[in-house]
This record gives C-alpha cells, structure tokens and sequence, in this order.
C-alpha cells in the first residue's frame, strides 16, 4: 500500500517526465488534484507538499470543503463537473476556473451572477466527443458560435477548451478532436489556447496532444472514500 505522499510524489514525477519527453516545457502544464470524495484532509496534507491546484465536481461537496479550507494560503478551486444553473451563484463563491461550460442555459446564469461580482473568472467549453448530441458539451462544430457567445460575459476570461476522453478507444482520437477545436477557438480568441485534458490513466497521452491543465484524481488520492 502506498501513502497519499508516495502518489503524489511518483505522479508528479511521471507528469514531469511525460513533459520532457515531447520537448514542452514544465511550466506550461499545471497538475490539478481532483480531490472529490475525499475530506478536507486529503486537501491539507497535499497543500503541506505544495500542491496549491484543486479540483471538485459537485458543488454540494465542493462548497464546505473549500470553507474548510479557506485558512491555506494559495489555493485555488477548480470546478471541473456539470454545474446546475441554480448552483451558480453558489459555485462562483469559491471556484477561480470553471472547467465545464457545456451549454446556452449556464452562459444565461454565468450572465447574471458575474455581473458586479468582483475578480475574474477564468474558463473553459467543455466539448462534447461523443456521437450523442444529447450528452453534456458543445459539438466541436458548434464551438465558434457557442464560444461568441462566452465572449461576451464580463469579468470573465475564456481560456480554453476542456474535454474528457472516451474510455472505450484510444484517448489519442478524442486528444487529437481537443486539439483541432483549440486551434479553431484561437483563430477567434488568440488568448484562449489553454487546453484542459488528461486524467489518471490519460494524462501522458494529454500532454502530448497540447493539454496545459491535467485534471488528476484516483491516481494521487486513492481509492475514494466518502
Ligand atoms: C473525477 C474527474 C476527474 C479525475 O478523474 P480520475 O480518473 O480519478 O483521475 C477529471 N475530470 C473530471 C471532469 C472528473 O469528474
């Protein structure tokens, strides 16, 4: 059995690694810890190795844990699920990033509660990379439009595309789908060229394929426990 350091550590490790090996640049790549089912605890003990990027996807969870949390100097909370419109408001009291702008109804509330809300929120569109129109995302051929749209919220930085890999084939076909949706996304927006991708068993493949912001959980925290 190995510590909760351990993971950590070989994971980091493994992440710096995979960086190296196609010629990018560590500080181009930012490790967030998907912290889900697991206590303020989990959050405490990586904060004292230095991990200051966390990740959570529902915000029922998210919310006391980030008020658990709030004496830790540096954190920032990513939220990287499907956020409910009427968790908006709710959601935006913590999160720095949100990972999952995955249609029109959450830009409507995005709408409302940025408004006068002080600081900037960063995001991205989460894609959808599946045949099924009616899962969760934006069709890769529907980011232009989608993405004008997101442009226009105020205090409020597009920063990229997000998307999670089929399970089912190799991540390099959906990695590569991600790519071509953030090169178009830049010929509107040349600043939003972040790329959120890569989870425990992808993340290699992810950061080959461009992605700037790895969304790792299991691999680090272990087996769930809440
Ligand atoms: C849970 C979750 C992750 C982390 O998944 P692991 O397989 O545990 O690394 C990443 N992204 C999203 C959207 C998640 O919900």
């Amino acid at each position: 059995m190995s510590t909760l350091a351990e993971r950590y550590e070989s994971v980091s490790a493994e992440v710096a690694e995979a960086i190296s090996a196609c010629g990018r640049a560590q500080s181009e790549v930012e490790l967030i810890v998907i912290s889900k089912n697991h206590g303020a605890e989990l959050v405490r003990e990586l904060h004292a190795l230095g991990q200051r990027h966390f990740g959570e996807n529902r915000d029922q969870e998210a919310k006391p844990k980030a008020e658990e949390t709030s004496d830790l100097p540096g954190l920032v909370w990513h939220f990287v699920g499907q956020l409910q419109s009427n968790k908006t408001k709710s959601a935006l009291s913590y999160t720095s990033v949100l990972h999952s702008i995955d249609r029109a109804s959450l830009v409507s509330s995005l709408k409302r509660e940025l408004q006068g809300r002080p600081g900037r929120l960063g995001g991205f569109i989460q894609l959808n990379l599946t045949d099924d129109p009616g899962r969760g995302g934006i069709e890769p051929k529907h980011l232009s439009e989608f993405a004008s749209s997101v442009l226009e919220l105020e205090s409020f930085d597009l920063l990229g595309v997000m998307g999670v890999a089929a399970l089912d084939r190799d991540p390099r076909i959906d990695f590569e789908t991600i790519a071509s949706a953030s090169a178009e996304l830049q010929r509107l927006e040349p600043k939003a060229r972040f790329i959120s991708a890569g989870m425990s068993h992808d993340f290699r493949q992810a950061i080959e394929f461009g992605a700037t912001h790895l969304r790792i959980g299991t691999a680090i925290t272990g087996k769930r426990n809440l």
